[in-house]
């Protein structure tokens, strides 16, 4: 079920902003020197609305660069006072959100490792109490939607209106191009539950790479995401964390000249009609598809009878693994994509099973 809670939309609380809001910085805040010309260089491409710098990096093992700390924060003073961006960074703990708050940093935003954590969130939370501050909640390291709405939550319960989702991909259980699996459909799932909540792509962090930003980028925008956090560096290649994702802020900008933007919806009426036509045809296929997989349950029904007044399983291996590979070749003739079919029919066969379960047990 949906959850209505009290979310400004990104308009209200930046008036500014009129294209997809955009974040972007280094991963880390290094030194002043490359906080400074960092920013100095995004700030000159007006796309570009967030400074992001981490100053306090939650690494995954001990011993790799872990943030200048709150040194930082006058770094992000600076920037802001200079450039006129907008800063943030990530808060892990009441202490750094604390002095996050106390130096006037626009933008606050939870780790995917903390979001992971509702002791950490709710520390957050406490001390963001009473405060007007817009924080982006970073979906947990596990594809866990009910973890990612409840850190929302738990903000929503402290006051805070400004919140903002980040999709920054799942930690992968096998290797696969990305750093972070983006698992598209838990960004999906999160809309559906929380559809006021504006959610913004971290393809960075998902993609771990330079090369695959674009794509990942695009597809944010395919997908009706609402904007973009881009870890940029005046130097990836000396960067202290994230080396091989960050961007110039150069190869930034030809990167967002790429971008195709898309919006929901638009004001043209032969594409309404042309649309509305096609998702009429749509809405029958499914009913046949509907009808046809009814009537295919009805046969099952009727061998599961047949079975048990002969006492024979319910599942048959060999019948059930020469069926699978038949219909996967089938649908591979037909242009369907073979993960897909085998997954249908998993599906399929699942329920078939408890069905003639079912009626072999109600004996
Ligand atoms: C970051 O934004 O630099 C970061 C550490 O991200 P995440 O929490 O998504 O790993
Ligand atoms: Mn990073």
């Amino acid at each position: 079920m949906g959850v209505e809670i009290d979310i400004k939309p990104i308009k209200e609380w930046l008036p500014k902003l009129n294209n997809p809001l955009l974040i972007a910085g280094p991963c880390s805040l290094e030194t002043e020197e490359q906080a400074m010309d960092t920013a100095r260089q995004l700030a000159k491409d007006p796309r570009v609305f967030v400074y992001r710098g981490g100053v306090w990096k939650p690494r995954t093992r001990p011993g790799s660069f872990e943030g200048i700390g709150s040194i930082g924060l006058e770094w992000l003073k600076q920037v802001k006072q200079e450039t006129g961006l907008l800063v943030g960074t990530e808060v892990a703990n009441a202490q750094h959100t604390e002095e996050a708050l106390k130096a006037g940093l626009d933008v606050l935003w939870i780790g995917a490792r903390s979001t992971a954590s509702p002791f950490v969130v709710q520390e957050i939370a406490d001390v963001l109490k009473g405060t007007d501050a817009v924080v982006m909640v970073k979906n947990p390291v596990n594809p866990d939607t009910q973890l990612w709405m409840g850190a929302i939550e738990r903000l929503s319960k402290s006051g805070i209106t400004k919140l903002v989702g980040i999709h920054r991909g799942f930690t992968p259980f096998r290797e696969t191009k990305y750093r972070n699996y983006p698992n598209w459909q838990s960004f999906i799932e999160l809309r559906r539950l929380m559809p006021n909540l504006p959610v913004i792509c971290d393809p960075s962090h998902i993609a771990g790479k330079r090369e695959y930003l674009q794509e990942v980028s695009q597809k944010a925008f395919d997908m009706g995401m609402d904007g973009l956090m881009i870890e940029s560096h005046r130097d990836p290649s000396c960067a202290l964390s994230d080396a091989a994702q960050q961007l110039t802020p150069t190869d930034l900008f030809k990167l967002l000249d790429k971008l195709v933007i898309r919006n929901e919806k638009v004001d043209n009426k032969q594409f309404e009609d042309q649309l509305e036509m096609l998702r009429n045809r749509i809405d029958s296929l499914d009913t046949e598809l509907l009808e046809i997989l009814s009537s295919r349950m009805e046969v099952v029904r009727q061998i599961g009878q047949y079975k048990r007044d002969n006492n024979v399983t319910a599942l048959q291996m060999s019948r059930w693994t020469e069926l699978m590979n038949k219909r996967i070749a089938a649908g591979e003739n037909m242009n369907l994509n073979r993960t897909f079919v085998q997954i249908l029919f998993q599906l399929i066969h699942e329920d078939s099973v408890r069905m003639q379960t079912e009626i072999m047990d109600a004996e």
